[in-house]
């Protein structure tokens, strides 16, 4: 055998231990979660690669959790048939942080400045096991390593140890024995065990088992009661002058006999093979959050089982809050969980089951049709694939909609903050859905903008306020709310009853000259050339007479201002300003023009 190595963890780690210790010392139950999570997902490796490898699961055959507590010696220990970890993964693995629930975390911390609350809803890892442990044992048996090996460390301590193991092999899997702090002793103990487990990972697909006692009623004699009773008959019968007596029929009691035994703790069916109707909200709630790693409920969600041409189930939600890290959330956002007959896959092929602008919408799906062995490659071609995300796509809109016509309108105002931007990225790059997806666009505008609360408006509240007649949706965008309301442009629509809406997001422009219409309504940019009202005759006369009159002050202009602009017009468009720049009817508006200056085209 190799003698023992010590090694020092990664500096980031340190810290992070020193964050967990600090802030969830009133949640230091969350451990257990943490534990019970890691097996699971080394529970789904082994069975995700024993589809093409069946070898792996030779000599274990059970996916399972087992755990188990020592009052005496003051452990739990959690163990796995999973993945295992070879000498390589257990030292990189158990020393280092590249969890993107861990960075989460951090941020999370900067922000609320410690809201107890709220940190303990975070997945934090596997070092959270310090909380309640002075002394870790890892033990860890890979397939593809021909030793087992054993990692421990001590709380508070910069360093661990690895070495070969030298206790009976484990055949696959990882053994966590946690040596706990006398100040948690109460833990030790398989009734809190329970407790726990029912509370924090009821949502885990493989059986978690915990060694417990279980009283088991059994009937036995009663010596006492039965010796009363036959004296009692003697007495009688010697009353009765008998000489003989004869025996009584034996008193019967109850005594319960502690047995202990490896006991299921969860249900493990997956909560989306289930029935809608046997799933409640705090349900749903409870599972997206312990899937995901998120602290707030979502704000919708949708079940479905999709039967026909091809078959699968999944749930969809849309989040409480937006990502803290954007940017990350680009890159791999993890978002949708596959499953295939309940065997996880992966939760990287996002890109193939949704379109980038629906990458917050987080989900599993479980489809019967695809191959076990399932690649990026075959998931690429596959129609069965194109198919679901037509689905995902399409109930996702739908959830989206039901969400926008709730009663109250908060949840909706909630999702358009933190989601808004997706769904016009959606109206400029999903031409299929794009109607579906205008009707959940909103802006403000100058009805809205009156109104004390500042609601924003759909396009739906805005034709339904249009003046009769009124054959246009009109725009204005500027990049603050400010400019588009004091526009000179404005004014006079305004004046004349008309709504106008403010675009004030750098990328409302692109949604309209991508939506270009909605319903019949053309929509139209008031700040460019030749904006026609519908005024009357008169009006029109009116303006030919002003201008005749003003040709002199027009040929003026142009002259002195020569190549500076393209041309000067009389306009009716003004009420109180006196004279306004406008862009060309085919250029780019000023706004447009700041916007690519400002990106450097
Ligand atoms: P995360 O689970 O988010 O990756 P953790 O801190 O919980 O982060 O665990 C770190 C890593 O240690 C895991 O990614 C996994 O590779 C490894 N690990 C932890 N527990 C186990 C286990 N029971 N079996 C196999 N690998 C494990
Ligand atoms: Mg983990």
């Amino acid at each position: 055998t190799q003698a023992e190595e010590t090694f020092q963890y990664q500096a980031e780690v340190d810290r992070l231990m020193d964050m967990i210790v600090n802030s969830l010392y009133s949640n230091r139950e969350v451990f257990l979660r943490e534990l019970i999570s890691n097996a699971s997902d080394a529970l789904d490796k082994v069975r995700f690669t024993s589809v093409t490898a069946p070898e792996v699961m030779k000599g274990r055959e059970e996916l399972e959790i087992r755990i188990s507590c020592d009052k005496e010696k003051g452990t739990i220990t959690i163990e796995d048939s999973g993945i295992g970890m070879s000498r390589e993964q257990l030292l990189s693995n158990l020393g280092t942080i590249a969890r993107s629930g861990t960075r989460k975390f951090m941020e999370m911390m900067k922000e609320s400045k410690g809201d107890n609350n709220l940190i303990g809803q975070f997945g934090v890892g596997f070092y959270s096991a310090f909380l309640v442990a002075d002394r870790l044992r890892v033990q860890t048996k890979s397939h593809e390593d021909t030793k087992q090996w054993v990692w421990e460390a001590k709380a508070g301590s910069h360093e661990f140890t690895i070495k070969e193991d030298t206790e009976p092999s484990l055949i696959r899997g990882t053994r966590v024995t946690m040596f706990v702090k006398e100040d948690a002793a109460e833990l030790v103990d398989p009734v809190m065990l329970s407790r726990l487990i029912k509370q924090y990972s009821q949502f885990i697909s493989f059986p978690i088992k915990l060694f417990s006692p279980k009283k088991d009623p059994k009937k036995v004699v009663d010596e006492e009661a039965t010796k009363r009773k036959q004296e009692s008959a003697d007495m009688k019968a010697k009353e009765e002058g008998k000489e003989e007596t004869t025996p009584v029929e034996p008193v019967m009691k109850t005594v319960y006999e502690e047995k202990w035994d490896w006991r299921l703790e969860n249900e493990n069916k997956p909560i989306w093979v289930r029935s809608p109707k046997d799933v409640s909200d705090e349900m749903y709630n409870e599972f997206f959050k312990q899937t995901f790693s998120e602290f707030l409920d979502p704000i919708a969600h949708v079940h479905f089982n999709v039967e026909g041409t091809i078959e699968f189930s999944g749930i969809l939600y849309v989040p409480g809050m937006a990502p803290f890290d954007q940017q990350q959330q680009q890159l791999k956002s993890k978002s949708i969980k596959l499953y295939v007959k309940r065997v996880f896959i992966s939760d990287e092929f996002d890109d193939n089951l949704m379109p980038r602008y629906l990458n917050f919408i987080k989900g599993v799906v479980d489809s019967s049709d695809l191959p076990l062995n399932v690649s990026r490659e075959i998931l690429q071609e596959s129609k069965i694939v194109r198919m679901i995300r037509k689905q995902l796509v399409k109930r996702s809109i739908d959830m989206i909609d039901d969400l926008s016509s709730k009663e109250g309108g908060e949840d909706y105002k909630t999702f358009w903050e933190s989601f808004g931007r997706n769904i016009k990225i959606g109206v400029i790059e999903d031409q299929e859905n794009r109607e579906k997806l205008s009707k959940l666009l909103r802006f403000f505008s100058s009805n809205s903008t009156q109104q004390a609360d500042g609601q924003m408006t759909s396009l739906d509240q805005y034709v339904s306020r249009m003046k009769a007649g009124q054959k246009a949706i009109y725009y204005m965008a500027s990049d603050s709310l400010e400019v588009a309301q004091s526009a000179p442009f404005v004014e006079k629509l305004i004046k004349k009853g008309y709504e106008v809406l403010y675009m004030t997001d750098a990328i409302d422009e692109a949604v309209a000259t991508n939506l270009l219409k909605y319903g019949d309504f053309e929509l139209t940019d008031v700040s460019k050339e030749g904006l026609k009202l519908e005024d009357s005759e008169e009006d029109a006369k009116k303006q030919e007479e002003v201008a005749k009159d003003f040709k002199q002050v027009v040929d003026f202009l142009k002259k002195s201002l020569g190549e500076k602009v393209e041309k000067v017009t009389v306009s009716d468009r003004l009420t109180d300003s006196p004279c306004a720049l406008v862009t060309s009817k085919f250029g780019w508006s000023a706004n447009m023009e700041r916007i690519m200056k400002s990106q450097a085209f």
